[in-house]
């Protein structure tokens, strides 16, 4: 396992973890300042500042990229599908001009809260089955992109409104349908809040080895959790063994940013050059 505790060099920063202190532009200056060198974008914050302006910010400042986020949201009734198909295409084409490794997919729960507007269902199983669906609609245009996808399961109290992709199992079933021939054009995002639970997660992490580990998320859980969506915890502050999910990513060869994932209204409240500061404290100590 890499040996963290004297630099930063593989703290990634999702840039959701600053979204209310600035634009994308300060953001990424104050990456430049605390010496970070990857960052993993959101959609809305490169559309607010202009894709152009963002391309240029991240090359300006020799930016990795370890990330896009996000593609997905599949499911949808018939009058919204191809607005799906079509927002995703738009997605692998924004992640391409700003040079991201992969694009991180959040695949959609239920129809009516993926894709406000769809006629209500209460159907799972065909909600899922519209994400495989979906996914191997996007694949065929991401692999002429040559830009890999990746599945990020998320905790099951999000099955209904952000995705019924819930295990790493069930991420890595649709990797093994659409790419039996793991050709890298597929894999997942593996984040530990949405995972640390899973009895099986070490044994999922080991059947996606290294060429289906696209991205590997941090923060923490909070005990108690107040807001199962912007309550999230700074690495240390919660019950999550990262270091242990971190170790057994490693161990299938994954060598890649370790990325700094925080949706919290307490960490939103603090200066940008606070939360910079924590994340990297902590990722020397704790992650
Ligand atoms: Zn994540």
């Amino acid at each position: 396992m890499r040996d963290f505790s004297n630099d930063h060099r593989w703290l990634s920063l999702n840039t959701a973890t600053v979204r209310k202190q600035g634009n994308l532009v300060a953001i990424i200056e104050a990456c430049a300042r605390h010496g970070i060198r990857a960052i993993d974008p959101w959609r809305d914050q490169v559309a607010r500042v202009g894709l152009e302006r963002a391309v240029r910010a991240v090359r300006d400042a020799g930016l990795e990229m370890s990330g896009y986020c996000r593609g997905g949201m599949f499911t949808a009734d018939a009058a919204h599908r191809i607005e799906a198909r079509d927002d995703n295409r738009r997605a692998v084409d924004e992640a391409k001009a700003l040079g991201a490794s992969c694009i991180v997919l959040v695949v959609g729960g239920l129809p009516q809260y993926s894709r406000p507007g769809s006629a209500a269902s209460k159907d799972i199983a065909a909600a899922r089955a519209q994400v495989h669906d979906g996914i191997a609609e996007m694949l065929d245009y991401a692999r002429q992109a040559e830009l890999p996808l990746a599945i990020e399961p998320l905790h099951p109290a999000y099955a209904a409104d952000r995705a019924c992709v819930n295990t790493t199992r069930q991420a890595l079933d649709i990797c093994d349908a659409l790419d039996p021939g793991r050709t890298g054009a597929i894999g997942v995002a593996l984040d530990v809040y949405h995972i640390w639970w899973d009895p099986e997660l070490n044994a999922q992490i080991a059947r996606a080895g290294k060429d289906r580990l696209l991205a590997f998320h941090v923060c923490d859980w909070l005990v108690p959790t107040k807001d199962i969506l912007n309550d999230r915890g700074m690495m240390g502050d919660g019950v999550i063994d990262i270091k242990s999910v971190r170790a057994s990513v490693e161990a299938q060869g994954f060598a890649g940013y370790s990325e700094i994932e925080i949706f919290s209204n307490d960490w939103w409240g603090r200066s940008m050059d606070e939360v910079l500061r924590t994340c990297i404290e902590r990722h020397r100590t704790v992650v």
